[in-house]
């Protein structure tokens, strides 16, 4: 049988970077069957050795960071040191996870209480067996391996389907890993388009997905996990605001804000999207923006929009956006295939798609908001929930303005600081989705809790789990409630 390819192009040149199988969902099937006996071997091979075969992982995939970087930039078009950037932040994800796994997952004791104090009982996290990866194209290392590592530090074998828009990055991550583990198919990549994809999600002997994408996407993934009760961690990305607080440092804001609207040509799920700014730092933050976006340049700070799809997308949220805002920067104009230049648009109604929907492109919407109140307010008010910023030179305010923000991870005078803490859990709420990769809550996500209790002493008068319990028995445990529970707190 002859197999049908498909080519990965660089998007801004149009070149072809690589050709790949469109695999079936017959040779899902087998990457599965021999991701569950890699599984067995994985998982009995102890956390220790696993902790050493991801750390050498780590150093195979720092020895090859320019030839990997240049495969980013060929199938993504972003520059060659942004790609850099978001190998290195892998490279700390798959350290956190490795040095990590066993103190977060592995055995421990806890505390039985009063009333089990006859038993002995443990905790600990066991492996699923296979995680399947669906993932996105934006940042095709730092994004998948954030489910990668943390589910091959857990003990799970992996099949990874990258995005049809950057199938070689998938292959080469897997590829450097049997450097690291070459007994077996630990980590496997599976190329090919949706369906490919979606044979992944409909295999019964999957016991997670772990997806990253748009959210029409995940709930299509999720209907077909339903058929098997198959769990899934979903990251379908955002609409984030930024804060600009009264006594924000207005130009170290601007210049954030610019970076977290801009860079990788805005298609980061994490990146600013809407700018609400207090009245009284209106205008001279803005003139802060408007110095600085002059500076930014397409095709030279950041490169092109990856999927072609995407510019009809951005040229209607920039239609609708000028339609009745007020143009700082750019415009329709602005879309020059591949390329998009950076767009501001002031008092956009909030009602606009520019607004209440995902862009993934070099734009923002800016408004004024009377207070930090009013700014939050029009900030949560969004189906997404994935992350934000505040600029604020109040430390508390700032604090508790981050924790009434509805989303996932909020940064504070930075911007996307927490996707460069692995202790740190991303993830959304709402349409941004649920679960949680990186971080302690990242590895338990990949985990089963395994609950152990053991009975060291029978307890004298006391066998209440026994069709012998006598009146006596129970009076007993009625007065041991009665001191342990029965006082009232007034
Ligand atoms: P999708 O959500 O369609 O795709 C994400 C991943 O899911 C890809 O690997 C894709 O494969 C795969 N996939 C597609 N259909 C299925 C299916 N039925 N079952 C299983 N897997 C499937 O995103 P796009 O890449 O098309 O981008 C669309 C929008 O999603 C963007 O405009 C952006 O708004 C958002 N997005 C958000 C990201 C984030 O970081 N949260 C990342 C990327 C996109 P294939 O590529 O082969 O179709």
């Amino acid at each position: 049988m002859t197999t049908v390819t498909f080519e990965s192009v660089n998007p801004a040149t149009g070149e072809v970077v690589g050709s790949h199988p469109k695999q079936t969902a017959q040779s899902v099937q087998e990457a599965v069957g021999r991701a569950e006996v890699a599984a067995a071997w994985w998982a009995e091979l102890g956390a220790a050795e696993r902790r050493r075969r991801l750390l050498d992982y780590k150093a195979v995939i720092a020895q090859h960071i320019r030839d990997l970087a240049d495969l980013v930039h060929a199938e993504t078009g972003k520059p060659v040191g942004d790609a850099t950037l978001e190998i290195v932040l892998a490279i700390t994800h798959i350290d956190w996870a490795a040095r990590n796994a066993h103190k977060v997952l592995g055995r421990r004791r806890v505390s039985t209480g009063m009333i089990g104090m006859n038993l002995s009982a443990t905790l600990e996290y066991l492996p699923l067996g296979v995680v399947g990866v669906i993932g996105p194209w934006n940042y095709p290392v730092f994004t998948p391996m954030g489910s990668i590592a943390y589910a091959l530090a857990a003990g799970n074998a992996v099949v990874f389907k990258p995005s049809e828009l950057t199938p070689g990055v998938g292959v080469r991550l897997a590829e450097l890993f049997a450097e690291s583990v070459p007994e077996h198919p630990v980590f496997q990549t599976v190329t090919g388009l949706g369906e490919t994809g979606a044979a992944l999600a409909s295999d019964p002997r999957v016991k997670k997905i772990a997806f990253t994408g748009s959210t029409a996407t995940a709930k299509r993934v999720m209907a077909a996990c339903a058929e098997n009760l198959t769990p899934i961690v979903a990251e379908c990305g955002g609409k984030d605001a930024f804060i600009v607080d009264a006594d924000a440092d207005l130009k170290a804001a601007a210049d954030a804000c610019l970076w977290g609207a801009m860079s990788n040509a805005g298609q980061t799920c994490v990146g600013v999207e809407r700018v609400y700014v207090v009245d009284s730092v209106y205008e001279p933050f803005m003139r802060e923006l408007a110095e600085g976006v002059a500076k930014v340049k397409a095709g030279e700070h950041y490169g092109p929009i990856t999927m072609p799809g995407q510019l009809d997308i951005i040229r209607r949220h920039i239609d609708e956006a000028t339609k009745s805002g007020k143009i700082m920067t750019g415009g329709p104009e602005s879309v020059r295939a591949p390329f998009v230049d950076p767009v501001i648009v002031e008092d956009v109604p909030e009602d606009s798609p520019a607004v209440r929907e995902e862009t993934f492109g070099p734009t923002i919407t800016v408004r004024r908001a009377a207070d930090a109140r009013e700014a939050l307010r029009l900030a949560n008010d969004s189906a997404y929930g994935l992350a934000g910023t505040i600029y604020s030179g109040n430390t508390r305010r700032a604090m508790e303005l981050a924790r009434l923000m509805r989303s996932g991870m909020t940064a504070i005078n930075s911007v996307i600081s927490f996707a460069g803490v692995p202790a740190l859990p991303f993830g959304g709420v709402g349409d941004s989705g649920f679960g949680r990769i990186h971080g302690a809550d990242g590895l338990r996500e990949f985990a089963r809790p395994k609950a152990i209790s053991r009975q060291r002493f029978a307890m004298p008068g006391m066998n209440l789990t026994s069709f012998s319990r006598g009146a006596g028995e129970l009076e007993r445990l009625i007065r041991l409630v009665s001191i342990l529970h029965g006082r009232r707190k007034r």
